[in-house]
């Protein structure tokens, strides 16, 4: 029998990619509602989906920032019946927070925790109900650790996890899955869009170093590690289709095996000194993408061996 899976954010990036990966299955094991907020931005999926669409593919608007939207949206879904919930949509954030205005923090929690939450809610209880589901979550290697000058959306994917590691349990006991995608960074429109606000950004209100560092030092850097270490939205798309597919899905799923490093540092050591120091040495004391990577593994090594002592006074 087939699987109702609906998706956010499907006009690009990882969100088209897995509707297309999951309309195009072998079996048509799914019948796929892919959503986005303004359907005039459908012809890259349509294009992508084939002659899916109409058969194991099928289109909805969806804005996860309006409760009406999705209220309509999944009232529209027959019976209402969602096996999967894939919670994709998402914004990035990037700047000194001095010059980043309050609502435009707003708009990236709106977005990326509030209309997750919204989705869960609207969803949840029918799942519930059944006492079968599964509910998916893109979340981030920076919805587990800080990243300098990715304050809010680093928040705003914190603020995810930490949502969703509270209803994991709960769900549980009415055997609703839910499962969290964590990717480093992925070559999609977001690193387009988020370097090209950057290119407009004028920085009202940062002092003069602090521009510096980001537009000099950590722009650069993060062009190369995209680079360096960047994966695909397919890549994105199989993995989230594994862990659909998975009898026992995990609850953290990790997408890039050069990232986790920097997730070891962080339960490595508890203090978290370890990352602040390891990011503050990638970014201000090392140039090239050899060194960033030696020291990862160099600091991770030495936390690994050494052992804490605690003093008594
Ligand atoms: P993307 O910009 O191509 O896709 C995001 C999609 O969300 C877009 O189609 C956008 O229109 C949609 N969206 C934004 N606001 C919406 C709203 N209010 N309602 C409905 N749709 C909305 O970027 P992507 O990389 O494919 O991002 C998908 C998800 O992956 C995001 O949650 C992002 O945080 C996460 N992610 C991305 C990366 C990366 O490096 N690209 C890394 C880790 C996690």
């Amino acid at each position: 029998e087939q699987k109702a899976v609906l998706i956010t954010g499907c006009s690009s990036g990882i969100g088209l990619r897995i509707a297309v990966l999951l309309a195009r299955d072998e079996q048509k094991r799914y019948h796929v509602i892919a959503t986005m907020r303004d359907l005039r931005k459908k012809d890259r999926l349509l294009e992508a989906a084939g002659d899916t669409y109409g058969k194991t593919l099928a289109l909805l608007s969806l804005d996860v920032c309006s409760d009406d939207s999705v209220r309509q949206c999944i009232d529209s879904v027959k019976d209402r019946h969602i096996d999967i919930l894939i919670n994709n949509a998402g914004v990035g954030l990037l700047g000194p927070v001095e010059s980043i205005s309050m609502d435009e923090m707003k708009r990236v929690f709106e977005t990326n925790f509030f209309g997750t939450v919204r989705m869960i809610k609207e969803v949840m209880p029918d799942m519930k109900k059944r006492r079968s589901g599964h509910i998916i979550v893109m979340s981030s290697v920076m919805g587990l650790q800080g990243v300098v000058f990715n304050d809010v959306y680093t928040a705003s994917k914190f603020a995810i996890e930490g949502f969703c590691e509270s209803m994991a349990v709960q769900l549980l006991k009415f055997n609703v899955k839910l499962s969290l995608i964590e990717p480093g960074p992925v070559h999609t429109e977001f690193e387009t869009k988020m370097m090209e606000e950057v290119a407009k950004m004028e920085y009202p209100g940062a002092d003069a170093d602090t521009v510096r560092y980001f537009k000099d030092v950590y722009i650069p850097s993060s062009i190369d590690i995209f680079e360096a270490l960047g994966q695909t939205p397919e890549d994105i798309a199989k993995c989230t289709k594994k862990v659909i597919e998975s009898s026992r899905p995990r609850f953290r799923n990790l997408t890039n095996s050069l990232y986790t490093p920097i997730v070891a540092m962080k339960y490595a050591d508890e203090t978290g000194g370890l990352s602040v120091h390891t990011f503050y040495n990638l970014l201000f004391n090392f140039g090239s993408l050899m060194h960033i990577t030696m020291s990862i593994l160099k600091c991770l090594t030495c936390s690994c061996l050494r052992r804490r002592t605690i003093s008594p006074d």
